[in-house]
């Protein structure tokens, strides 16, 4: 049997934060913070005789990414005009650019499962307009132009991706560096990022490219992933059954998790591309490019490398906290805080991030946790001190976590402090010891297991705050005595 591979390139387009839209000055508004068509104007509602400015801002932030992303910034991009008709654009055409964009020939490096790295090449950058949006109600279609004209950046990848694994790691490192950057918040939900993937399939080894589907409108990179996934496996079944895979636009059937088809393509869009008349030729110096590079931000590999680095972290929880900037933030502000950078990483990426998923609350939010850096950094001083225990310091984490307050005051206050003097835990053995005859005689008969459970017992009437290590080294000495008894 023949065996697959995808062949899978990704198009981003992600919404820029500025103050303004991209030709007109116009605010940019969230959604649902605007009553629909009412932050518009003549030129982005598409009005005869009106003039685009080009809005600088826009151009910067694109000019970061495409720095980010290792491109080549050309001297000089242009705009051009795509001609389509669609209800949300109002001129009839949309200004994107086309022959000369603003960023080409990038590259971005991705984490694979085993390990290994890959470099996706990026081909393009470019900068254009955003659409309205239309809702459909009740056979009828709504349209705010709200939306139209806000600055939007395409960011196109080469087909370098091979399986719905890397497409997923792709889009993640993509929307972690559109994050570091301050130029796109993220939010697939709100429609400010979205991903539409171009899938074929062939023989793993060949060359060829084969018929490629689009989908369209993926809301979530989980989406992405399961759709990439799923659209491979339909394909790889179409030709393993003899069948063709036909060119056509594909949607998302979020609760049955199946590809559907929008839209059949008998032949490639032709949408009449010209430069665009009203606009100049946009130079970007190589001062200007220089700026931008030096503004750049540390960024989440060279991050990830620094952890690893300063802090004796291993790759993994090194990407794991640098996957969120709030989080390498506060991984960071705790060991400032005089945190063991080892413990205060495993503790963020176990119980901390434990106690938010409980609470269904996002990576990116743990800055706004009752649990300061501060306290974790206390928290796990304490336990390396041996003041309390890892049983007692997961409860306590927890009590921080919905309450906040200082670690230290909360040990002193309720008594949590481990008790390792071994007179009084010898005590406590003993006690066991003769409460449990059964127990003691099976395992003086080689049942050794049996000494968890007589631990067990010993912790419970301590109430978890006995020193794990004393108690057994005492439990193993009582218990030797015992054997001749
Ligand atoms: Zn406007």
């Amino acid at each position: 049997m023949t065996a697959y591979e995808a062949v899978i390139g990704l198009e981003v387009h992600a919404e820029l934060q500025t103050a303004s839209k991209m030709f007109c000055g116009c605010a940019v508004v969230d959604s649902t913070s605007a009553a629909p068509n009412t932050v518009v104007c003549p030129v982005c509602l598409g009005m005869p005789g009106v003039l685009p400015v080009i809005n600088q801002r826009a151009v910067e932030l694109g000019l970061r990414v495409g720095l980010a992303l290792n491109c080549t910034i050309p001297p000089f991009n242009q705009f051009a005009r795509k001609s389509y008709f669609y209800p949300d654009l109002p001129k009839g055409y949309q200004i994107s650019q086309y022959d000369y964009p603003l960023a080409i020939q990038g590259w971005l490096e991705i984490d694979l499962p085993d390990g290994s790295t890959k470099r996706v090449r990026i081909r393009r950058v470019h900068l254009e307009e955003d659409t309205g949006k239309l809702t459909h109600v009740d056979g009828s279609s709504l349209v705010d132009l709200n939306r139209a004209g806000v600055p939007l950046l395409e960011i196109v990848s080469e087909a370098d991706i091979r399986s719905a694994e890397e497409a997923e790691a792709y889009a993640r490192k993509l929307r972690a560096i559109l994050r570091y950057l301050g130029v796109n918040s993220g939010d697939m939900s709100k429609g400010v990022l979205r991903m539409e993937p171009n899938i074929s399939v062939r023989p793993v080894g060949s060359s060829e490219f084969r018929t490629r589907t689009e989908i369209k409108n993926l809301n979530s990179i989980r989406s992405l992933a399961r759709a990439c996934a799923y659209e491979i496996e339909r394909q790889i079944a179409l030709w393993e059954s003899g069948g063709q895979v036909q060119q056509a636009t594909l949607g998302w059937d979020e609760v049955r998790q199946v590809t559907v088809v929008q839209r059949v393509k008998e032949s490639a869009d032709d949408y009449r591309y010209f430069p665009e008349p009203d606009l100049p030729v946009l130079e970007i110096s190589a001062e200007w490019v220089e700026e931008g590079r030096a503004a750049l931000p540390e960024l989440p590999d060279a991050k990830r490398d620094r952890f690893m680095r300063d802090y004796g972290l291993s790759r993994y929880d090194a990407s794991v906290l640098v996957a969120e900037q709030a989080v390498a933030d506060y991984f960071e502000a705790a060991v400032k805080a005089g945190g063991d950078p080892k413990q205060v990483a495993n503790y963020i990426t176990g119980e901390v991030f434990r106690q938010m998923n409980a609470e269904g609350r996002d990576r990116e939010d743990i800055g706004a946790i009752k649990l300061t850096p501060a306290a974790l950094a206390s928290l796990v001083t304490l336990v390396q001190q041996g003041t309390i225990n890892h049983s007692v310091a997961r409860q306590l984490l927890e009590t921080l976590y919905q309450q906040g307050g200082d670690p230290r005051a909360l040990v002193e206050a309720q008594g949590l402090a481990q008790v390792s003097d071994e007179a009084v835990l010898g005590e406590v053995v003993a006690r066991v010891l003769d409460a449990n005859p059964a127990e003691v005689a099976r395992y003086l008969a080689g049942e050794e297991k049996l000494l968890k459970f007589l631990i067990g017992q010993v912790m419970r009437e301590m109430r978890g705050k006995a020193d794990a290590q004393v108690v057994t080294r005492l439990l193993t000495e009582q218990l030797q005595g015992r054997r001749g008894d």
